[in-house]
């Protein structure tokens, strides 16, 4: 199947301000789409940002992965990928490169799909199930009534489990968060911490122990991603799990951190890791290293991805939704989620919804 030509389009979207301690004040997302053409049908992918270097990933598409891959077999989707990371390996090996390889690979396995009309977790040879959703908030700035009336609705959404931002200067404050929030869903609810690379690994280690006392299932990004001995630290003087995934941009960053016994759940996100192929090699990783597996926004994609996984443990059901823009929102029944049965990937974009913010 030869891909015959390749649409991109940029659009900025409002989001309610929000904010964590490692990316600040949060007020749009950005996001890149990508249509990809060939012998009459279109596979269709994404990118996203937090607001900022959207414009960069769509300069990459537009002026070195479309010419790249116009022309080649759409079928050969592995090569592909290997031939983006290699074109682009001066720039990139991670970062905003991965950003635009996942646009591309996404669209790539969705126009799969389509050919073969079977629904993305087939393609990856795993059977439909069920997968528990947590709530999650970008909620830092948020006043603590504000934070409990979140969980209120985590808790009436039948969540099995709930996860906080941490990283306020005081550490009493984290604290008495993180404390309330557990008061108010009990025992029966598990509850994550998220610290988006707030700390030093050494202030990492004494703020988490701190908030041990209220029964934490897992403890996120608790300090940079560079710092793979901090984590492996963490991981090995803590008593709670530690958590990473979104922050990691190849998959031979997931294999570092995994041979480093530096996470305990392997969190995917196929925009972030450099698309569904990275995400894919990050899971295998993490089955053959039998850890837990979990994901990061991009709910719908990773609905399909962890189903296969060996250990998948949640799906982040993430406060960005795209729900507005989307055609098929995902539906959350019970506080599980499954994935789509519609051929490839399942994601189609409201285009009438999407247009008034459309820039390039
Ligand atoms: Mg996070």
């Amino acid at each position: 199947m030869k891909i015959d030509r390749i649409e991109t389009a940029y659009y900025r979207l409002p989001l309610e301000p929000f904010g964590d301690a490692g990316h600040g004040a949060i007020d749009s997302e950005e996001l890149i789409t990508v249509k990809l053409h060939s012998e009459g049908l279109v596979g269709h992918g994404y990118s996203y940002t937090i607001g900022r270097g959207g414009r960069a990933v769509k300069a990459l598409l537009d002026h070195d992965i479309v010419p790249l891959l116009e022309g080649r077999d759409a079928e050969d989707i592995e090569g592909l990928w290997d031939l983006m990371w290699q074109r682009l390996l001066y720039v990139g090996r991670g970062g905003l490169a991965s950003f635009a390889i996942a646009a591309a690979d996404i669209a790539l396995w969705d126009l799969r799909g389509v050919r073969e009309g079977r629904p993305l977790y087939a393609l990856l040879g795993a059977g439909a199930r069920e997968i528990p959703a947590y709530g999650s908030g970008v909620d830092l700035p948020k006043p603590l009534d504000e934070l409990l009336k979140q969980t209120e609705g985590f808790l009436e959404r039948g969540f099995p489990g709930v996860k906080v931002k941490v990283g306020r200067e005081d550490p009493k404050e984290d604290e008495k968060r993180v404390g309330a929030v557990r008061e108010l869903a009990g025992d029966g609810v598990d509850l994550m911490i998220d610290a988006n690379m707030a700390w030093g690994a050494e202030e990492a280690l004494e703020r988490g122990r701190r908030m041990e006392e209220f029964g934490l299932y897992w403890y996120e990004e608790p300090t940079i991603p560079e710092d793979v001995a901090g984590h492996s630290r963490l991981a090995r003087e803590m008593a709670t799990p530690i958590a990473v995934g979104e922050s990691l941009h190849s998959p031979h960053e997931f294999r570092r951190y995994v041979e480093e016994k530096a996470l305990h759940v392997l969190q995917i996100d196929p925009v972030t890791n450099g698309g569904i192929t990275a995400s894919l090699a990050a899971l295998k990783t993490a089955d053959e290293a039998g850890l837990k597996t979990s994901s990061h926004y991009t709910d719908e994609l990773s609905a399909h991805l962890l189903c296969a996984s060996k250990e998948p443990i949640y799906l982040e059901k993430h406060a960005f939704a795209l729900d507005p823009y989307l055609e098929e929102p995902q539906k959350v029944t019970n506080g599980r989620v499954r994935p789509t049965e519609s051929p490839g990937t399942g994601l189609r974009f409201d285009e009438r919804a999407l247009d008034p913010h459309r820039v390039a």
